[in-house]
């Protein structure tokens, strides 16, 4: 359950379950019939928390969803984990919000043409990859081009426009290369899993690259605390997925 749906439920059972429950007992009919009258129990419980019917702010309702903004965590909340790392603009899983997809967003730049990038790996959960471009009077200019390996077999794909790649689970990928930076472009990563598994795959470069790589292991159970600013890794540039 994640934060907004215990929101939904502080007060007891949800509609949506108390319904499901009512169709189990006597019939989706029932359910149906009975869907209304609680829709307008419900707008009658909001207008009767609301009388003056003004949006409230966070402070007025004592911030009741305010675990669902990640800016409005605290640095112990929103510093865990990957969460600690500058190059991600954002950055969730389960860990940092509750119920939370695996999720990061960065702004690459001409940095990361520097660097070797992410090395073979594969994840137990299919993975979704997002480029996109960052001027908006020429939105399917990428303004950037990287490569991508897939396979055990290292096919490669090349790419300069806004993209999206969807990763199968147990599908090997990368490694990922960022070759051209001509406007920094946005690159999204989302895991459909609530923490990162990862198996890293070395033996697929040859030996003299496999420290210029970044490679991961995590079995997806991990749990990841508040790192402290002194104990973060040197800040790096951004390496993609
Ligand atoms: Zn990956």
């Amino acid at each position: 359950m994640n934060s907004s749906q215990q929101c939904e439920n502080e007060k007891g059972t949800s509609r949506r379950g108390f319904v499901r429950d009512i169709a189990g007992m006597a019939g989706i009919t029932v359910a149906g019939m009975l869907t209304s009258p609680l829709l307008q129990a419900k707008d009658d419980r909001i207008a009767a928390s609301n009388p003056q019917g003004e949006p409230s702010s966070p402070q007025a309702t004592g911030s009741k969803y305010r675990k669902c903004f990640l800016n409005e965590l605290t640095p112990e909340e929103r510093e865990k984990g990957f969460g600690s790392q500058s190059m991600f603009l954002v950055f969730s899983d389960d860990d940092i919000i509750e119920g939370s997809q695996f999720f990061s967003a960065m702004l690459m730049g001409e940095s990361a043409t520097k660097v070797a990038g992410h090395g073979p790996h594969m994840h137990p959960h299919p993975e979704i990859l997002v480029a996109l471009g960052t001027d908006p009077e020429h939105p399917h200019d990428l303004g950037a081009e990287f490569e991508v390996y897939m396979g055990m077999e290292m096919e490669k794909h090349v790419i300069d426009k806004p993209t999206l790649i969807y990763i199968p689970a147990r599908t090997v990928h990368c490694p990922f290369k960022v070759t051209k930076v001509r406007r920094p472009f946005l690159f999204i990563q989302s895991q459909y899993a609530s923490k990162l598994g990862e198996k890293a795959m070395r033996d697929l470069v040859p030996a003299d690259m496999r420290d210029k790589y970044i490679f991961i292991d995590a079995d997806g159970m991990q749990r990841d605390g508040y790192i402290p600013p002194a104990q973060r890794a040197k800040r790096r540039p951004a390496t993609g997925s």
